[in-house]
């Protein structure tokens, strides 16, 4: 190892790395990233597709139960550097298209296998780096080709919703009524094929089942009134949000005043309770119903707003105002003092209801925005949580869905067009170049094969099968429906998949693999 850190220089040792730096270099550097980068792929297999099975992750004693590829790799908190491309393809493709994070980690996978199998019949790494580029440009081509331009319709976005989450645990509501719900929501903030995905909200309250998981039209969050005098809900409401402490004004100075008569006490009492009721007069004369303050509101204020039949909900997070802004209208002031009307808001209603030990309010109906919320129920933590991680990759895939017009057959029918096109197209190809694009052809055959792994299935006679079938009806997938695998179309059972996500899948598959395929000298400070 010394050796490798020194240069000679007129016969003296020259050395340009400190002497605690780690290298490692040529085939041992390229082996062990491959091997990293593989094992963490590997680890994320047996929870693909709907037959995937969930992992149990324990840390700090915190316990996390989760089918998500994503979610699995972030809490596996990976060290090793190689390792880590993996779970930044995983975080890429949550990013950028909201599912297929394990699809594209296990590509992954299986790309840097296929590259060590190729390393050791001595194919150049930038061949196998140039090979897997233009195979990925083939297989996104691929894509295109069994592209279904179909309609966009409800039925269709269900279908991609629902398929986007089986295989998650859901707790007692069915994938399909999830679906229901998830269009719903996005229909509500869609307008002409264009998603205000950022208005779709999901809140998590643990306690009914998972069926009382409903959808609401407004923002909702847990909150509850200042004081318990205050009204509980109102209608038709006037709302100011304010990020401004409602209390008395405290200069920068802390002021100490020098009290000595009862009289000068009760002086200074009464003109602080001034400064407090011009607040609340303030607000009272703008009509105001509900406040929303981000700040803390003093309790006399806070007593004389009930008094009014006001609202308030105090100490409220940033992204709840910023939210409550959007749907009503309101614009969030940090000063009473030019209060006006333009500053308000209103929705149809905002109430607080409460659920256990726990109060949660509704700002329904906003005037400003369409704003929807999914309010997840569920009977621990644990599946609300689940729940609301399906929910986000379904809410994603249905908004990539709509913006992309363009979907595929999923369980595994769009891999098996991309291998076999990819295959084919390899032939054309000269020199050892062929042979990547054949490896990264094969590498795609991972996706179907764990499929029928994971479902119980000889992988390879369940390979021969698909393959069989797609040569004659184009586009076959091991579909599993009413508790059973079987070879079949696809698109027949509603088993779809953005166009996107497969794309997005092999592009950052590609990018990840060849990345650690082309490094080979880790040099690393201690
Ligand atoms: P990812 O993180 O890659 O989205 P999933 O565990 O969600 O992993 O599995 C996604 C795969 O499961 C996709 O290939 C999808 O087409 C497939 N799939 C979804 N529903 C079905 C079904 N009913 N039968 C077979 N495959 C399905
Ligand atoms: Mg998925």
């Amino acid at each position: 190892m010394a050796e490798n850190q020194q240069r000679r220089m007129g016969g003296q040792p020259m050395f340009i790395l400190s002497e605690d730096s780690q290298r490692t270099r040529g085939k041992d550097a390229q082996q062990s990233n491959i091997t990293a980068g593989k094992a963490v792929a590997e680890s994320v297999r047996t929870t693909l597709g709907p037959r995937g099975m969930d992992k149990m992750l324990v840390a700090d004693g915190e316990v996390v139960i989760t089918n998500d590829g994503a979610t699995i790799l972030d809490e596996m908190e990976i060290e090793h550097p190689a390792a880590d491309m993996i779970v930044e393809v995983a975080e890429t493709q949550e990013d950028e298209v909201g599912d297929g994070t394990t699809t594209a980690s296990v590509l992954a996978g299986r790309l840097l296998a296929q590259a060590e199998d190729l390393l050791d019949q001595d194919v150049h790494p930038t061949t196998i780096v140039e090979g897997y580029h233009e195979a990925a440009r083939i297989a996104r081509e691929a894509v295109d080709d069994v592209a279904l331009d179909v309609d966009v319709d409800d039925d269709l976005l269900r279908q991609v919703a629902e398929s986007s989450m089986t295989g998650k645990g859901t707790g007692g509501i069915t994938a399909a009524d999830l679906a229901e719900t998830v269009v719903g929501a996005i229909r509500r903030v869609e307008t002409d094929g264009d998603v205000d995905r950022d208005a779709v909200h999901v809140t998590t309250q643990v306690g009914a089942s998972s069926s009382a998981t409903e959808l609401v039209e407004g923002f909702v969050f847990d909150e509850y009134p200042a004081n318990t005098q205050m009204p509980r809900s109102v209608e038709d409401a006037t709302i100011a949000v304010i990020d401004l402490e409602l209390g008395v004004r405290t200069g920068e100075i802390d002021a100490e005043y020098q009290l000595e008569t009862v009289d000068q006490l009760n002086a200074a009492m009464d003109s602080e309770e001034q400064e407090l009721r011009e607040l609340v007069d303030s607000l009272v004369a703008a009509g105001v119903d509900v406040v929303f303050s981000t700040e803390d509101i003093d309790n006399r204020v806070a007593s004389m707003l009930a008094g009014e039949g006001i609202i308030g909900y105090e100490d409220i997070d940033d992204d709840d105002a910023k939210a409550i802004a959007s749907a009503t209208g309101a614009s969030r002031v940090g000063t009473l003092e030019d209060f006006g009307e333009d500053d308000l808001g209103a929705a149809e209603g905002v109430r607080t209801d409460t659920y256990g030990d726990d109060d949660v309010t509704f700002v329904e109906g906003g005037a400003a925005a369409e704003s929807v919320t999914v309010f997840v129920r569920g009977g621990t933590a644990h599946v609300v949580d689940e729940l609301e991680r399906a929910l986000a990759d379904a809410l994603d895939v249905t908004t990539t869905a709509i913006e992309t017009g363009q979907v595929v057959g999923g369980a595994g029918a769009a891999e098996i067009a991309i291998a076999d096109h990819v295959r084919s197209e390899a032939d054309g190809i000269e020199g050892r170049k062929q042979l990547a694009v054949k490896a990264f052809a094969d590498a795609v055959d991972v996706i179907p094969r764990t499929l029928a792994e994971n479902a119980g299935w000889d992988p390879i006679d369940a390979l021969v099968d698909l393959r069989a079938a797609h040569e004659e009806s184009g586009r076959a997938g091991l579909v599993a429906h009413d508790g059973e695998s079987e070879v079949a179309d696809p698109i027949e059972y509603g088993v779809v998949d953005p166009a996107a996500v497969k794309k997005e899948a092999v592009g950052s598959a590609t990018e990840a693999a060849t990345m650690i395929v082309r490094i080979d000298d880790v040099i690393a400070a201690s």
